[in-house]
C-alpha cells in the first residue's frame, strides 16, 4: 500500500523542473496537477514564472497535458490559457485520467511523470498508473476546500515517515527504472 503513496522524487516546486533534469530522468512528458501545483486554488490566473516554465518545455519539445479533478471549464480555460491539453474530472486517485493523457501525448509510461502536490490523489493516481512520480510543496494549502484539507495531516504524517528514505537529490538523478532509491 505505501508504495502506492511514495513519490520517487520530491521538490520544492514545479519551477525546480528544468529540461536538464527532466532530460536526466529520461522523461519526455510531463502530467500536470492543476490546484496547488500551478496555481493558488483560490485564483484562475497563472503567474508569468509557470506560463514561462511551460513554454520552455513545450519549445524543448517536451510533452505536456494537465490532469485534474476540477471541473471542466475552469480547467479548460486554464489549459488553453498554457496551450496544452488537459483532462478535467480525472477522478485521481484512479490512473485514468493519466493514462488519457498518455494517450493524447502518445507517450509510454516509462517516459512519463506524474507532478503534483497529494499524495492521496496525484501521487497515488500516478503509481496506478505506472509512471514516475513527483510530489510538490503545495502552493498556499489553507485555500483548498475543507475535504481537501482534511488529507494534509495524514499526508504529513506519512511524508515525515517517508523523510527516512532520504529524498534523491536532482543532481544525482537517474534515468527512470535505473534509479536506486525509485522503486519501480
Ligand atoms: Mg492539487
Amino acid at each position: 500500500m505505501i508504495r502506492y503513496l511514495a513519490p520517487h522524487l520530491r521538490i520544492e516546486s514545479v519551477l525546480d523542473l528544468g529540461i536538464e533534469q527532466i532530460r536526466a530522468l529520461g522523461l519526455q512528458a510531463l502530467v500536470l496537477d492543476v490546484d496547488c501545483t500551478l496555481k493558488r486554488y483560490c485564483t484562475s490566473i497563472c503567474t508569468p514564472e509557470i506560463t514561462a516554465w511551460v513554454k520552455e518545455l513545450l519549445d524543448a519539445d517536451l510533452r505536456v497535458c494537465l490532469v485534474s479533478n476540477g471541473r471542466e471549464p475552469r480547467i479548460s480555460r486554464f489549459a488553453e490559457g498554457l496551450g496544452v491539453p488537459y483532462v478535467a474530472r480525472a477522478f485521481k486517485p484512479l490512473p485514468l485520467g493519466i493514462q488519457t493523457a498518455m494517450r493524447r501525448l502518445g507517450v509510454q509510461q516509462r517516459e512519463t511523470a506524474m507532478v503534483g502536490d497529494q499524495l492521496f490523489a496525484d501521487i497515488m493516481a500516478g503509481r496506478l498508473a505506472g509512471v514516475y512520480t513527483i510530489l510538490v510543496r503545495p502552493i498556499q494549502p489553507e485555500e483548498e476546500p475543507w475535504f481537501t484539507r482534511l488529507k494534509r495531516r495524514p499526508e504529513a504524517v506519512l511524508l515525515r515517515w517517508m523523510k527516512t528514505a532520504s529524498p534523491t537529490p536532482l543532481r544525482d538523478l537517474q534515468p527512470h527504472g535505473q534509479n536506486p532509491a525509485c522503486a519501480p
